[in-house]
């Protein structure tokens, strides 16, 4: 079956095909015939992409809206000009939505129908920078193959719903829950999910015996504590602003801060929490950027005082939230780490796992070293009674195969 899965941003739009069947699925062996995004849409958009023949493709289109984009990316997908193979809109035979907030009421993944967009519709008010997008890149779908088209949402909240209430209510008056849904629901949850089934796929375990960690460390980032399969805590909440240290975002902040931070600097709430959300984090303690890379040169080349703080700052947080979920689960087999920074930088994986010795973590300097660029593998001793891993996180093939699931009818967990 090939499937489009569509991750629709605010003016990004980012795209793969992939090529997925339960016998494939058995064998591992999905193949993915382009992956690629639009940026910019609106105006003069530029796409770039790669197909199965590795060759990089970039070029430049005039398109309005999403929906003009999600037309002419299903006209280019389909051309010879793309080399994915694929002739016409019909070889397409589904679509798999990333979804950002499913509420309490998405459990799992499912088809799209009109009693679903009306879920989702509800859950506007909970992330209203997210879910609108989703929402018409699901319309633009369908306008674009059809009504017939076979569509599936796969949410980022989904697998943290498994939460036990005393792991995702705040402690605040009950009746808010109550009234208002105010609870952690956690987000990438379809990134913890693959990683966590790519780690018991490599040691060979069953799905009730994964007892880990899971470090999501990219522009944003987050940590779950997983056993027997299952997320039984994350440190994102409501909103995907608590918890680690991010790019832009604070992570936990004490919440009187935002009144007080709103008088002295003159602020509305709303300005506060965009503050909060946008100047935060690595960007906001460096004062340069938000990218680790460039952190890591300009601390390492010019000793930059305030590039160093903040590379500590955010090794010192994901360490703290490894050590909460270790009591949380009551002991761990892994610490699995994946992200942009996760997969690519052993020196902040060696940072955080440095604190980590007294719960039997020793860090192979060659082996965490050698692992960058998409490789996988375990980076710990073989003396270690905690292990450490680093599994890329591939979003995009659970939300394939979670389509085809769903549309053949076989269970998603
Ligand atoms: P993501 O959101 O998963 O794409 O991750 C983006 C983050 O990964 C950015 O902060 C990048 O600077 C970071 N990143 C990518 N490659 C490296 C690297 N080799 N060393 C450190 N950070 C990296």
């Amino acid at each position: 079956m090939n499937i489009l899965v569509l991750n629709v941003g605010s003016a990004t739009l980012k795209f793969q095909v992939v090529v997925t069947d339960a016998e494939r699925m058995a064998a591992h062996r999905d193949d993915r015939l382009i992956r690629g995004q639009i940026e910019r849409i609106g105006g003069e958009a530029i796409i770039t992409c790669r197909s199965a023949d590795g060759v990089p493709r970039k070029r430049t289109a005039p398109l309005r809206d999403l929906r003009a984009a999600v037309e002419w990316l299903v006209g280019f997908v389909t051309s010879v000009e793309s080399g994915t193979g694929l002739t016409s809109r019909s070889e397409l035979h589904a679509v798999g939505h990333r979804v950002v907030h499913g509420g309490e009421r998405f459990q799992r993944s499912v088809a799209i129908d009109s009693s679903v967009l009306h879920g989702i519709e509800d859950t506007i008010e909970l992330a209203p920078l997210h879910n609108p997008h989703n929402l018409r890149g699901i319309e633009a779908a369908r306008a674009a193959l059809g009504a017939g088209i076979p569509q599936v949402a796969v949410f980022d909240t989904a697998f943290h719903q498994t939460l036990p209430e005393h792991a995702y209510l705040y402690a605040i008056p009950y009746p808010l829950y109550r009234r208002h849904k105010v609870r952690r629901y956690g987000f990438h949850g379809t990134s913890h999910r693959s990683i966590a089934y790519r780690w018991r796929t490599l040691t060979g375990r069953e799905r009730t015996d994964v007892r880990i960690v899971t470090l999501h460390l990219g522009n944003g980032c987050s940590a779950c504590a997983i056993r027997g399969g299952e997320s039984i805590d994350t440190s994102m909440g409501f909103t995907p602003l608590e918890g680690l240290v991010m790019g832009t975002r604070s992570g936990d902040i004490d919440a009187a801060l935002l009144d007080y931070i709103a008088a002295k600097e003159g602020l509305t709430l709303p300005q506060v929490e965009a503050l909060l959300n946008n100047q935060s984090g690595l960007l906001g303690i460096s004062g340069l950027t938000n990218d680790m890379r460039d952190l890591l040169a300009e601390a390492d080349e010019h000793q930059d005082r305030r590039a160093r703080l903040a590379i500590e700052i955010f090794c010192y947080r994901a360490r703290k939230y490894v050590g909460a979920y270790l009591a949380a689960l009551g002991g761990a087999d892994a610490i699995v780490f994946a992200g942009g920074i996760g997969e690519n930088s052993s020196e902040i994986r060696r940072r955080i796992c440095e604190g980590l010795q007294w719960a039997g973590l020793h860090v192979d300097a060659a082996a965490n070293a050698s692992l960058i660029d998409g490789r996988e593998g375990r980076f710990s001793t073989d003396d270690s009674s905690l292990a450490a891993w680093v599994v890329p996180t591939d979003e995009e093939l659970l939300i394939a195969r979670d389509t085809f699931r769903v549309i053949a009818g076989i269970e998603t967990t």
